[in-house]
């Protein structure tokens, strides 16, 4: 038995169907149904050359455009490639030259996210660059139109795009729920019939195995465009109780300079206790991932409604607050993992206006996911230090 979509063989994942007496495929049914044997529909995304100039808020950076010019070389070579960049270096910038040149070539260009809520942030700013084509979102609550000059989509949306793009963007490749998920990895797989252009901030040991083998080419950018260093998270390592106390210090302390701060705590019902408890001193919210109105929580607290956001790891991406300072309560949970803690503290010093700020880590005990986050932001730092030096010479 075979799977044309999810190439499952499995027996026992796949289900019989008295009614029109065939079998189907039970592991990717949330994509529709598919009948054991039955061919992979592909259907025609047509694209058609155009000549889409691109505007940008601010000018690349010089490091950006060194960036953008190793891309193209090595798209330009018939490469994957893998851009490693910081959080806040400005990654989604470098990916509209790419953009550019296979629209101009009359090639089909898709951008895919595993969160809802960044795929229309990101066709909004596509939108916003690319004023002469038709950028589209492809997600929960939109999917009537699934064709346009530039489709940005969920992780999940792709199963629409069997063979359909010559580029294909991914962007936090590393997190939920595509990483580990196999069943997305290969919806992914056969969306693209040309090259991939991946994202991260955080690259996990598979995506950089496969650069040492040299199947993807690697571009790193951890230079921010306001030329900051990235903030490198003080460790406060006490018992429970006092970090609790320091955390009321520090909120104190930061309610005084009218500095904004993300409260992070492992689990939902800590960030219910947690928000109850700060309440009764501060303008407090709280955000987990069954909060309902998570749109409505971010706007107040970008419109400065709220001294403190409470939130679980369901805030650690693609937030971007202006000025505002991050601490994690019992950072050594186990759902705090490197790559978490990383996106977490690159929550701060992401703008211009305020391009540095406060990062602290409370923890009974200094576990090596801590160890190893402290050690990467370092590194990426350093890199940026002797990249000036070599600009000065
Ligand atoms: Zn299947």
């Amino acid at each position: 038995m075979e799977c044309k979509r999810c190439g499952n063989h499995d027996e026992n994942r796949f289900a019989y169907d008295p009614y029109h007496k065939n079998w189907y495929c039970r592991n990717c049914i949330a994509f529709g149904r598919m009948n054991e044997g039955e061919p992979l529909k592909i259907k025609k995304y047509p694209a058609k050359a155009h000549d889409c100039p691109y505007e940008l808020k601010y000018p690349l950076t010089l490091p950006q455009q060194k960036a953008v010019k190793e891309i193209r070389r090595y798209q330009e070579a018939g490469r994957d490639v893998l851009v490693y960049a910081a959080c806040g270096a400005g990654k989604t910038e470098l990916v509209m030259d790419s953009i550019q040149r296979y629209l101009r070539m009359g090639k089909k260009v898709g951008f895919a996210i595993s969160r809802r809520q960044v795929v229309l942030e990101i066709q909004e700013r596509m939108a916003q660059a690319f004023p002469t084509i038709q950028v589209i979102a492809v997600c929960e609550g939109y999917t009537e139109i699934v064709d346009g000059d530039l489709i940005i989509c969920t992780m999940h949306q792709l199963y629409r795009y069997a063979q359909a793009f010559d580029l294909l963007i991914m962007d936090e490749i590393d997190a939920f729920p595509y990483r580990g998920n196999t069943l997305l990895e290969v919806i992914a797989e056969s969306a693209c019939k040309g090259r991939r252009l991946y994202l991260t901030a955080t690259p996990d040991e598979a995506l950089l195995a496969q650069v040492k083998q040299g199947s993807l080419a690697m571009v790193e950018l951890f230079q921010r465009p306001h030329a900051h260093p990235l903030v490198v998270p003080q460790i406060v390592h006490t018992l429970p109780l006092f970090q609790l106390l320091y955390l009321w210090h520090f909120l104190i302390q930061k309610k005084k300079e009218g500095t904004q701060v993300l409260v992070f705590v492992p689990t939902i019902s800590l960030a219910k206790s947690c928000h109850n408890l700060l309440k009764l001193k501060f303008q407090s919210a709280v955000l987990t991932s069954k909060s309902e109105d998570k749109e409505r929580i971010i706007a107040a607290f970008h419109e400065r409604r709220y001294d403190l956001l409470v939130c679980t790891t369901v805030l650690e991406r693609g937030i971007t607050i202006k000025g505002v300072d991050v601490i994690v309560l019992y950072s050594d949970h186990e759902v705090f993992s490197e790559a978490s803690l990383i996106q977490i503290i690159g929550r701060v010093g992401r703008s211009i206006e305020q391009p540095s700020g406060k990062g602290v880590l409370l923890c009974t005990r200094i576990t090596s996911d801590i160890q190893r986050c402290v050690r990467a932001i370092k590194a990426m730092n350093e890199t940026l230090s002797s990249d000036m030096i070599v600009k000065g010479n």
